[in-house]
Order: C-alpha cells, then sequence, then structure tokens
C-alpha cells in the first residue's frame, strides 16, 4: 500500500510526483540497493562498510530527500547496511543536481509535511493523491 502525490507550484509552474509507502519497491528495493552498494555506485563508503560485515543486511525504504542548498526534492530510497552485530551504516546521497551539499531526508511518517518549490521557493500544494497497493 502507498500513496503517490503530485505537487504543482502556482507560482512558476513546478510539478513533483512523490511516492512513499510499503509495497511499491516490494522486495526489489534492497536486492536493487544491495547490487548499487556492492557494483560501488553508491560510493567508496557504505561499500567498504558492506564488505568488512560477515553476514551484511540491507534495508531500504521509499524517502523523500532535500538538499540542503539548492532546496531540490528527489523521491529514493533511504538505505542501510546493518551487521550481526548491530552495527548500522546510514548512507548520506550528495546533491546529484549542485553536487554542493549532501541531501537531508524529509520526515513523512504521517503524511507529506509542506515542502517549497525548488525552483521558486514558494509552497507546494498537492495537487491530487492517488493510492496504490
Ligand atoms: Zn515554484
Ligand atoms: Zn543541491
Amino acid at each position: 500500500m502507498g500513496v503517490t502525490y503530485f505537487l504543482h507550484c502556482k507560482n512558476c509552474g513546478f510539478n513533483k510526483k512523490i511516492k512513499l509507502g510499503v509495497g511499491f519497491f516490494g522486495l526489489e528495493v534492497p536486492e536493487q540497493a544491495q547490487k548499487d552498494i556492492e557494483s560501488g555506485k553508491l560510493g567508496g563508503e557504505i561499500k567498504s562498510f558492506y564488505d568488512s560485515l560477515e553476514n551484511p543486511q540491507v534495508l531500504a525504504q521509499r524517502a523523500v530527500y532535500r538538499c540542503a542548498y539548492c532546496g531540490d526534492l528527489q523521491n529514493i530510497p533511504e538505505i542501510f547496511v546493518r551487521g550481526e552485530n548491530g552495527e548500522v551504516y546510514k548512507h548520506v546521497y550528495r546533491c546529484k543536481k549542485c553536487r554542493k551539499a549532501d541531501l537531508e531526508i524529509v520526515d513523512t511518517d504521517d503524511k507529506l509535511p509542506s515542502l517549497s518549490c525548488p525552483k521558486c521557493g514558494k509552497e507546494l500544494e498537492i495537487k491530487d493523491i492517488e493510492a496504490w497497493d
């Protein structure tokens, strides 16, 4: 079960689709995340942590990230690697757009909070919500 939010900026016309919830990725996310770690796509830091563990476990879930520098919004998975003794590494993304800052996770525990437009800074409105299962 999950929800897709269609965000719209009245001021500049920016549109963004954000998918949240469990089930969207199903089991594909951890598998995809694991592949991306092993191939080095997610960088050397998470890979060396992963490689240092006997039985690493990859955890991933749908998330929304915002760049602290340029305000870009990215709907990408939050990825953790966990070891048998409770060691945890949380992956940190660098903003793909400006490459000047790390992305910060947006708290979406209950629902999508008010987000500001990455282009003009005005508040985005939720134009439509679509539920899927
Ligand atoms: Zn805007
Ligand atoms: Zn940025």
